[in-house]
């Protein structure tokens, strides 16, 4: 760092992406991506026509995109935010809500950007460990009285909440915004849209990202009551009006226009993950049960670290994690049938080797 850094921001740890390295070809199994393209349509619309107007600025209201999903989840346009990646409104999200007296509350084993937000922004943070079999801390949040933020489901555990649950930290704290992070919500756990009516201190965060197989378009909405997205749109507005490309835009707009595309797709991204799973599990593993695209998963007799690095010289990119409670653990991405195969049959070998 230079010395000319922020003092503010000199204890700043960011976050660390997925590791992408170009030094051979690895199966990818370590970011969460989807294995499956974007759909036929999506590749349709970023056409030559569209990038022949890349001199233009883009549509900074995303009218199409923001009536398309509004349509979609049953919500008026107003009650819809877009912006570039989920991570993108996380980040609005802690700066419209939060400063250095009202803080927020999340897990202590979590997406791990709600942290970074927290030091970056200076706001304090109640952080909530998970109980001992790894589901969340419901009474305490119940209790804490702050700004709240939970993965639903969870990452990188993938269990998922009940809607119950979510319900009751709204409820029991009305003056302050609960944020559930629905990031992988398409891969059979339940939406809490339907609590939004109700519940208008509720704002809930997607992403094309996972499911809709557009992690590389950076593309993450909102749904909230209208003063909620008010409050989005003023940071925008006071950041970068126009932070969706016009790419991204169009590319969206068909992702919702082929949804069916992407839900067979999930159904398939299920099916291998339950298969895999299953497999693990006679190799020894223990599985936490997932409701996302991406199995968490120890074997009792070997390090985490150490078949992470196994797995990486042998061509596979899993992810690992340092923090205590977690570091025997593998984050595994459900990709391509096929993969997992191999995923299987590589970890049957490493085993192996020390009988
Ligand atoms: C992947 C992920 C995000 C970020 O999604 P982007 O839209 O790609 O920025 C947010 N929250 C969780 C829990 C995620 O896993």
């Amino acid at each position: 760092m230079s010395k000319f850094l922020s003092s503010r921001l000199k204890n700043l740890s960011a976050y660390t992406p997925g590791e992408q390295p170009r030094d051979r070809k690895y199966i990818k199994l370590n970011t969460n991506e989807s294995p499956y393209p974007p759909s036929p349509e999506v590749i349709e619309a970023v056409d030559c026509q569209q990038v022949g107007m890349l001199n233009l600025y883009p549509d900074p209201t995303c009218k199409i995109l923001k009536e398309k999903l509004a349509e979609r989840y049953g919500v008026t346009p107003e009650m819809i935010f877009v912006s570039n990646g989920s991570d993108d409104i996380l980040n609005f999200a802690f700066m419209a809500f939060c400063d250095r007296e009202k803080g927020m509350a999340y897990c202590d084993i979590t997406y791990g950007f709600y942290d970074v937000f927290a030091q970056l922004h200076g706001v304090p943070s109640e952080i909530i460990p998970l109980k001992e079999d790894f589901t969340v801390d419901v009474d305490r949040f119940a209790e804490c009285g702050t700004n709240v933020v939970i993965a639903n489901p969870n990452a990188p555990t993938g269990i998922a909440l009940p809607l119950c649950d979510i319900e009751r930290v709204a409820r029991a704290n009305r003056d302050s915004v609960v944020i559930v992070d629905e990031a992988y919500v398409d891969f059979g756990a339940e939406s809490a849209v339907g609590l939004l009516v109700e519940n208008e201190n509720m704002l809930i965060v997607r992403t094309f990202s996972k499911s809709r197989s557009m992690a590389g378009a950076r593309l993450g909405f909102a749904i909230g009551a209208p003063d909620l997205i008010a409050d989005l749109e003023l940071i925008k507005y006071s950041t970068n009006p126009y932070d969706i490309n016009r790419l991204t835009q169009i590319a969206g707009a068909a992702a919702i226009d082929s949804d069916s595309y992407y839900f067979e797709n999930a159904d398939r991204i299920i099916e291998t993950r339950e298969y895999t799973t299953k497999r693990l599990r006679a190799l020894g593993f223990e599985v936490i049960d997932s409701k996302a695209n991406f199995v968490f998963a120890r074997h009792p007799l070997f390090d985490g670290e150490k078949l992470y690095c196994r797995l990486r010289s042998e061509g596979i990119l899993v992810r690992h994690f340092k923090g205590e409670r977690i570091k025997q653990y593998l984050r595994i991405t459900v990709g391509l049938p096929a993969e997992m195969e191999v995923l299987c049959e590589t970890l049957e070998k490493i085993l192996n080797e020390r009988g």
